[in-house]
């Protein structure tokens, strides 16, 4: 078999990274990407079966990133439950750089806008060509750093190959739905995910409208690369893979969550059960499993009429609920 269709180590690999120079100024990247790409990095979260050389059962979850600044990534997926999750083999994380995808001299990405305007807007090319490349190869394949821009596999711009259609391929951009609890529910059920980051202004709208399968946005302001809402999205993710968080049930007892039907969550305490003359309640100190319940049921109930009363419209609500809402000032807009 070829080496480069071969599955490479699947902890999250760096692809080629290079410097990933910003051009928002139109200033040529070229100058300073390397010739030679530097070796590819594992990171210490690799898990311990892969170092030995075991062959590894399939993740139940792969992303594949598709970014420029590869680097960006690796202090927050070596971390605590990213990490763990990667080294129980339940997460894995390919990254990939999408400047390892060009083959002109310069490895340009980006280029001016059609019709004038400031700022520069990244190329469709070297986004198919990388996107193309890895999801039509098994999931935990990577460009080997010494292929990058050289021997990169073959690939007809003309002709777009089949892509698996039960991986959602996802462009990142504020113009997307927004991404929230039930979305990352949704993505959870997926067991292969392609994120690409935009830079710049922006990506050429045929990656859109040709590659993309979805947009997702992480809220109603503009950051400066997709990067950090691909590391919200892993995050929100995997930790609503089973098995991830050490206690199953708590993911689905957080805000927004299905366990909180709708609701935010309430106060939470640990020790000490006084602390700078604010006592923990008494009742959750009673031991009584039945009143903490219900307490704790009324300050999520409380919480969110207080904070978010929209929520409230679509929460799960029982007579019981309605009944203390109403106590509280708060009626549906619609009967129930
Ligand atoms: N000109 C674009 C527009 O008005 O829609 C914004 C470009 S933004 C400066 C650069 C990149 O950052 C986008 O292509 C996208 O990948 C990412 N990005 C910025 N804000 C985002 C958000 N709220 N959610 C998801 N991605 C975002």
């Amino acid at each position: 078999m070829d080496r480069r269709h071969q599955p490479q180590n699947p902890s999250l690999n760096l692809a080629p990274e290079g410097p990933s120079p910003e051009s928002e100024q139109g200033q040529p990247v070229s100058a300073r990407v390397p010739e030679d790409a530097p070796a590819q990095t594992s990171l210490d979260a690799a898990p311990k079966s892969m170092e030995e050389g075991h062959r590894e059962e399939p993740p139940r979850l792969h992303f594949d990133i598709f970014t420029l600044f590869p680097g960006m990534f690796q202090g927050p997926f070596s971390e605590s439950i990213i990490k763990r999750a990667q080294e129980k083999g339940l997460l894995r994380i390919g990254i990939h750089n999408i400047r390892a995808y060009t083959t002109d001299k310069h490895h340009i990405c980006d280029d001016t806008p059609y019709g004038g305007g400031g700022g520069m807007i990244m190329k469709p090319e070297p986004i198919f060509r990388a996107v193309e490349t890895v999801l039509t190869r098994p999931p935990g394949w990577v460009l080997p750093p010494e292929d990058a821009f050289h021997h990169l596999p073959p690939w007809d711009p003309e002709q777009p190959p089949t892509l698996p259609s039960d991986v959602p391929i996802i462009l990142l951009t504020p113009q997307g739905r927004l991404f929230t609890q039930a979305v990352a529910e949704e993505l959870s059920r997926y067991h292969r995910i392609a994120l690409i980051c935009g830079r710049y202004e922006g990506v050429d709208e045929r990656v859109r409208t040709r590659l993309a399968t979805d947009e997702i946005s992480i809220g109603d302001y503009v950051l400066s690369g997709g990067e950090l809402p691909a590391m919200v999205i892993v995050d929100a993710v995997t930790r609503l893979l089973p098995g991830v968080l050490g206690y199953e049930l708590s993911a689905h007892q957080d805000s927004h969550s299905p366990g909180m039907d709708g609701l935010l969550e309430g106060p939470q305490y640990t020790r000490p059960a006084v602390f700078r003359g604010e006592a923990v309640p008494e009742i959750l100190r009673s031991g009584h499993h039945g009143k903490v319940a219900r307490w704790r049921r009324e300050q999520a109930l409380l919480r969110t009429l207080e904070r978010r009363p929209d929520l409230l419209e679509k929460a799960r609500l029982t007579q019981e609920d309605l009944r203390f809402l109403a106590e509280h000032g708060w009626r549906p807009s619609r009967p129930r």
